[in-house]
């Protein structure tokens, strides 16, 4: 069995003015798809190939564990962006969750972006919850992924260079400015309340 890149869940343009289609052509086409074909590469004819990824990105370590997080992470990213300005905004018991959490939406997403803009050089921010259903932000460097720290990830952005350089070059402040308008909320919405059902059940 071998590890596939998941289709976009759009056209490659359709980022566009978030992300040209040659960005995304290059971080799709060529480094989210190395990191998958490495992977493949790493695993083949070992037990770890009959693996799920996501038990892969929580068990592996060494050149395992960063391409089968990096094939993860991209795939988790991809879906977290949809067409500028189709986003809508958080709503209902998310948007609660996130005003208590954080104040306000605007709080919110200043604290995530100065998250994001402060990782030194590679890595990704994240919007995780812990067990408890409790939100919160991590800046991890590389590829690490909030299921290592027990947490369910609930929204990322990329930023390691590749994901911005065609468009922004080094500037990173305004690839991360421009992210809001392409997040997909109904996706991080549906994450969050799978996620708080998980922890009252647990809990209950
Ligand atoms: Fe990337």
């Amino acid at each position: 069995m071998s590890f596939k890149q998941p289709d976009l869940p759009y056209a490659m343009g359709a980022l566009v003015p978030f992300l040209s289609e040659e960005q995304v052509n290059f971080h799709y086409g060529k480094h989210h798809a190395a990191y998958c074909a490495k992977l493949n590469s790493l695993v083949q004819g070992t037990p770890q190939s009959e693996m799920a990824l996501e038990d892969l990105v929580v068990q592996a370590e060494g050149a395992v564990f960063n391409n089968a997080a990096q094939a993860w992470n991209h795939t988790f990213y991809w879906r977290c962006l949809t067409q500028p300005g189709h986003g809508g905004a958080p709503k209902g018991d998310f948007k609660a969750a996130i005003e208590r959490s954080f104040h306000s939406i605007e709080a919110f997403k200043d604290e995530f972006s100065k998250a994001a803009v402060g990782i030194f050089g590679s890595g990704w921010a994240w919007l995780g919850m812990d067990n408890q259903g409790r939100l919160e932000i991590l800046a991890l460097s590389n590829a690490d992924n909030p299921l290592r720290h027990g947490k369910r990830p609930l929204m990322t952005i990329d930023v390691l260079e590749h994901a911005y350089y065609i468009d922004y070059r080094n500037d990173r402040l305004r690839y991360v400015a421009s992210f809001w308008d392409s997040v997909n909320w109904s996706f991080i919405e549906q994450l969050y309340s799978d996620g708080h059902d998980a922890a009252i059940g647990r809990n209950g």
